[in-house]
């Protein structure tokens, strides 16, 4: 590919087993991509290159201020061996939403599909082919500059890692309980809510960690300002199923505006179904609860891309959400977007592309 050399690695590893527990992004492939953009030359110098240590500055900027974005998908094996990616093009456009708000140089989508294309079919033979399991792929950008001063940096990394992964839930789907968190905030409105930057997750650990000792597996958040309306759930959107209506909170400014999400969207009401978005109060959420129309909730992210909730706690109140078990609305969109991802149907909307074969 023009503009791309590649450096392959002397030291191949040896590859996961197929039924080998991968679990999520702790193993990494042979080979990375990297460049770099220099104010007044631009983005420059794109290489793959093995897989390895990088060099910084203690003073490098984003160690300090956090000036980074990143995206996360996957490449997917389909049984006849076609390799493929899941609306790659949209990942890169929110990489350049991201870098806009932390004044990231924009990057050429065309150029970061295309070599992301190169490094998934070097690293073919790292696509699992257990169900389930995919090669995630994190591309992402750090201001890279040595000097303390707050400022932008004039000088990015940009990188893209390949670790294949394991099916997020290893006997199945399973409904999760989380809790709705009422002392701290995620985002706000002008803040960075919509960027997927690692900001957002350093300020959301706190209340993780408390989530996971008393015993859940997330928070719900909700806005900053009021308490009072539904935002989204980690690193996931939330979907409520009232009176058969499937609502999702709107894209305000405060959550990220997965992909997941918008292909759920589009799916269900090409399918039919009834889709919302609009501004949800939490009070809203348990009204329905207490009426018997809450039917079921789910959240939506490349990751697990359907969890089902089984319960929901928001301060005294535990909703036990369809028996903590998975709704007919999330096990319809598991199947038919899992089926898509991994090529087993055909795919009427174009989602889905193929980018070789094994
Ligand atoms: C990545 C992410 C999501 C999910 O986005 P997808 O494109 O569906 O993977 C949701 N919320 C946050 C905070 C995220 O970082």
């Amino acid at each position: 590919m023009k503009g791309l050399t590649i450096i392959k690695t002397e030291h191949p590893k040896a590859k996961p087993q197929k039924g080998e527990k991968l679990g999520f992004g702790s193993v990494f492939t042979d080979h990375m991509l990297i460049m770099e953009y220099d104010k007044g030359q631009g983005w420059h110098d794109a290489r793959i290159v093995p897989f390895g240590p990088i060099s910084l500055s203690p003073a490098s900027t984003v160690l300090h201020y956090a000036q980074e974005t990143f995206e996360g998908m996957k490449a997917y094996r389909a049984e006849d061996g076609r390799v493929l990616l899941f609306r790659p093009e949209e990942n890169f456009k929110r990489l350049n939403v991201s870098n806009e708000r932390l004044c990231i140089p924009q990057m050429d989508v065309g150029f970061c599909v295309e070599s992301l294309k190169e490094l998934v079919m070097l690293e073919k033979d790292w696509i699992p082919s257990d169900p389930g399991a995919s090669l995630y792929l994190r591309p992402m950008v750090i201001g890279n500059e040595s000097r303390l001063g707050v400022k932008e940096a004039d000088s990015y990394i940009y990188m893209v890692l390949c670790s294949p992964s394991g099916a997020y839930y290893e006997s199945g789907l399973k409904p999760v309980p989380i809790y709705v968190e009422e002392e701290y905030v995620r985002a706000v409105r002008g803040g960075t809510g919509f960027a997927k930057t690692g900001g957002n997750y350093a300020s959301s650990m706190r209340a993780q960690e408390i989530a996971h000792e008393k015993g859940y597996s997330q928070v719900l958040w909700l806005d900053g300002v009021e308490r009072k309306y539904v935002g989204e759930v980690g690193a996931m959107n939330i979907f409520f199923v009232i009176d058969g209506e499937v609502v999702t909170p709107e894209l305000d400014g405060t959550i990220l505006s997965g992909i997941t999400r918008k292909s759920i969207i589009e799916m269900l009401r090409s399918d039919g179904y009834k889709v919302t978005e609009r501004k949800i109060e939490i009070r809203e959420v348990a009204d329905a609860y207490d009426r018997g129309h809450l039917s079921e909730i789910f959240g939506t992210g490349t990751a697990a891309v359907i969890s089902p909730v089984g319960e929901l706690k928001w301060g005294d109140k535990v909703m036990v959400v369809n028996n903590r078990e998975i709704g007919p609305v999330s096990a319809y969109a598991y199947k038919k977007l899992t089926d898509i991802q991994w090529g087993r149907v055909p795919d009427p909307l174009g989602w889905s592309v193929e980018i070789g074969h094994m």
